[in-house]
This record gives C-alpha cells, structure tokens and sequence, in this order.
C-alpha cells in the first residue's frame, strides 16, 4: 500500500459501554501531500491494491473541509467501479478531512471482475449491515452457510480447507452486535460480535464480572483478542478455551436467534461435544447474559500453557459462595483443556456444600476430581498428566476462590 497503516494494531474501537462498536477501517492512505494532478491515479491505484488485498473498509484522509482534493477524490469515488460507497469521516486530528470507503471487495459482489485466487475453497461472501439480513442469509443457504466473526479460529481451517463453506456470511457490520451493557439483575450483557480485547480492557467487565475479566489475558495474544469475539470462542466451543469454561461456571445465558425467532439456552446445554453447541445452522449468537456474582462470592481461573498464549493443556474455573458463618454455600468447578468440552465435578462441588472450608477438605476436593476426570491423551500431554495437574490446580483455584470470598464476607 501507498499510505500509512494507521488502524490496525492494538485496538478495540469504540465504546465498550453500550454505544455500538464501528467495524474497523482495515487501511487509510494520507492524500494531502499529493498535487490535484497526481491525486486521481494515486487513489485509483490504491483502491485497486485494496480490493486486491481483499479489504473491505479504507480510509483516505484529503485536505481541510471542502477544499479541492476532497471534490476530486469524491468525483473519483462516484466513478469507481470498486467502490461500494463512501461517505465524511470526523475531521482527523490537525484538522485534516477524511472519506471512508466501503470496497466491493468480493469477487462474488461484481459479475464483471474474475474470482481472485485464494487459499481457502472458493466461497460466495455476504456482509450485511443488518441482522435480519444476516438471518435471512442463513436460513437461505442453510447448512452451507458458515458465519465470520474475528476470524481467528475460522480462517485457519478455510485457509487450510479443513472448512469448506460454499457461503460466508461476515458479521463485522454488524455494529449493534457488539456492546456491554448491565442487565435487569445487574448482571453483563454482552454482544456476541464483542472484541475479547475490548472486555479485557471494560472497567465495567472488571467491577461486574472479575472473573470473565480475569480470563480475558490468558486467551491467546492480544493481536487475537483484537480481532476475536466473545460469541466466536463460544459458538467454536473448542475445549481446552476459557470463555466455554466460564460461562459454564458463571451459569450464563446464551441468546440464539434465527429468522423464525429467538430462544435462550443456559450455557449447560449450550455445549453438546468436541467443538459442537446446540447452534442451529440458520441461528445466530447475538448475547450472552452474565448472572451477577453473590455478595460473597469468590472467584478462580487456573491453567498449565506450554507457552503463554497457547491453550491450555489443562485449567480450571472455580467459583464458591460463603455464607454468613463462612461455610460453603455453593460451588461450581470446571475443567478444561482435559475432554471434549468442559467440565463440571459434581463429586467434588457436592463435598464443599455446607461444609467449613479446611486444609484437608481441599484436598479431599482435588482427590476427587483427579480421580473423576477421564481425560484425554494427544500430542500436549498425558491422560495421566492431565489427572494429576488437574486436582493441583483445582486445590490451588479453590484456596484462591475462598480467599476472595472471604474477604468480600469480612
Ligand atoms: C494462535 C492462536 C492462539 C489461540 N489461543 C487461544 C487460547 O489460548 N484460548 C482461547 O480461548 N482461544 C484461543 N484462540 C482462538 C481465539 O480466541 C478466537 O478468537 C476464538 O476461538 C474465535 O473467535 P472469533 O471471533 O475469531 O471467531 P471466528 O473464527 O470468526 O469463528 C469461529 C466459529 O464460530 C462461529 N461463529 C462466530 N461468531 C458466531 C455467532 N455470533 N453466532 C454463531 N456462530 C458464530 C463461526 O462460524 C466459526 O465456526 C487462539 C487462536 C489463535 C489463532
């Protein structure tokens, strides 16, 4: 590209507290240096690199106000047949103007453009700026039909055409997908097409939900968290994520609509198998419902990575209530990283209920769920390992759970 990469990076763009969060511009040039004369073929040169590059959204910052660079690049833009449309950005900073342009990037968009080479499987692709457009699309093309969310577990397995969809439909314009919000109870509602990265960084996240909070850095690299939403990692339900983990221990709700209608599915139900939910091909995650924590409740996510950013090869999310005398109320532990998909321990949940909290009751606890987990061998480690690092990390979740619950109590 000719122009300064400004907008990719370390980004969450935009409010994380309710006000919709725009797609983010994929590219800009900086025109202002350029005499009208030489300003018609740069652009168009540059647009065609764009569409090359498969982007959908740019940006080109001009002159101030409506001076002439602007009604050039505008004349050029109403004629370009790679543009889809544009329109005036707010002034960039110094007061320069700017024009963002949505491409039509897709080969499938234009009849007259042959299809690009690509890794993946040839695919028609759909971005609708609406969701019923995105329903109506699913329930159209059915089974065939996969959504894009971030991208960050979809992409590899197209560019390795372990997937094949015959149709993507791309969610990113959606904008009224991604929000955090508080929730009647005053628990978090979350938009599906959420950043991981922008709920890393919520304040809001942090004070309503430190657990979903204190998950966010483990997963992955923060390039990924950029792109990757909280409704991908759970629709994708690989096992060894933290996001399926903790909405299992947290007891969250999940919204699915489709073009009929919508229905909520509790997370315990939400996850069926290896990297399968209860998702319809014609429904779409839109929000997740985080319950609000108890008053004396304590929280806890442990996991063994061989490097950080990788998944887990073994952790754990623990989650108990206190009560007034400091006895266990309730308690809910989940392993992952260990099985087709998360887990909760029942056994060892049901010997903390009611009971005082003691050095030897958490080890009875981890005792119980080394022995209950029934986990897999692969590549990462040991059926035996992941036992052992499993009751380990158990104790040590629950030592820190209570902790917390304690001092919420005092
Ligand atoms: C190198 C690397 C390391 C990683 N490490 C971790 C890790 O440690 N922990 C972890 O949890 N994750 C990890 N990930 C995965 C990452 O968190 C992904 O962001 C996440 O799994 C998928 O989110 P996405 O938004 O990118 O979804 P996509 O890749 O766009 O989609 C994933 C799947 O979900 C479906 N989908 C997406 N959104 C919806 C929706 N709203 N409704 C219905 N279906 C939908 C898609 O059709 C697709 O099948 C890693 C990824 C990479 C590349």
């Amino acid at each position: 590209m000719n122009g300064k990469r400004k907008d990719l990076g370390d980004q969450d763009s935009g409010s994380p507290f309710g006000e919709p969060v725009v797609v983010p511009i994929e590219d800009s040039i900086d025109l202002h240096a350029f005499s009208p004369r030489d300003i018609s073929s740069v652009v168009e040169e540059y647009l065609e690199q764009c569409r090359q590059a498969g982007l959908y959204q740019v940006r080109l910052i001009h002159g101030r106000g409506k001076g002439i660079q602007r009604r050039i690049i505008r004349s050029i833009l109403e004629k370009s047949p790679l543009v889809e449309s544009f329109h005036d950005a707010p002034a960039e900073s110094g007061g320069w103007g700017a024009t963002v342009v949505d491409l039509k990037t897709c080969p499938t968009n234009s009849d007259s453009r042959p299809a690009l080479a690509m890794k993946p499987a040839p695919f028609a692709y759909f971005a609708p700026r609406e969701i019923d457009e995105a329903l109506e699309l699913l329930k159209q093309h059915g089974d065939e039909a996969k959504i894009l969310a971030g991208g960050q577990s979809l992409m590899p397995l197209l560019s390795l055409r372990l997937a094949r969809p015959g149709v993507i439909v791309d969610i990113n314009r959606l904008a009224n997908l991604a929000f955090i919000r508080q929730g009647a109870d005053r628990g978090l509602t979350i938009g599906a097409l959420t950043r991981q990265r922008a709920l890393e960084r919520s304040a809001e996240v942090a004070a309503q939900s430190p657990l979903l909070s204190a998950a966010m850095p483990l997963i992955a690299h923060f390039q990924i968290r950029n792109r990757g939403t909280i409704g991908g990692s759970l629709a994708h339900a690989d096992p060894a994520a933290e996001l399926p983990a903790v909405a299992l221990a947290l007891g969250t709700e999940l919204v699915l609509r489709s073009a009929s209608g919508e229905r909520v599915v509790q997370a315990k139900d939400f996850f069926l198998g290896y990297m399968t939910t209860t998702i319809e091909p014609n429904e779409l995650l839109t929000e997740i419902r985080f319950p609000r924590l108890q008053p004396r409740a304590g929280w806890a996510i442990e996991e063994v990575a061989r490097r950080r950013g990788d998944f887990a090869m073994v952790g754990v999310v623990t989650l108990v209530d206190l009560n007034g005398n400091n006895t266990c109320q309730d308690a809910r532990i989940v392993l992952f990283g260990v099985g087709e998909k998360p887990e909760r321990m029942e056994r060892a949940e049901q010997l903390l209920r009611g009971k005082g909290v003691t050095e030897s009751r958490l080890v009875e606890v981890a005792k119980a769920v080394s022995h209950d987990l029934d986990p897999v061998s692969d590549v990462h480690a040991s059926a035996e390992y992941r036992k052992e690092v499993g009751g380990v990390l158990t104790r040590r979740a629950l030592e820190n759970a209570f902790k917390r619950a304690q001092k919420a109590v005092s």
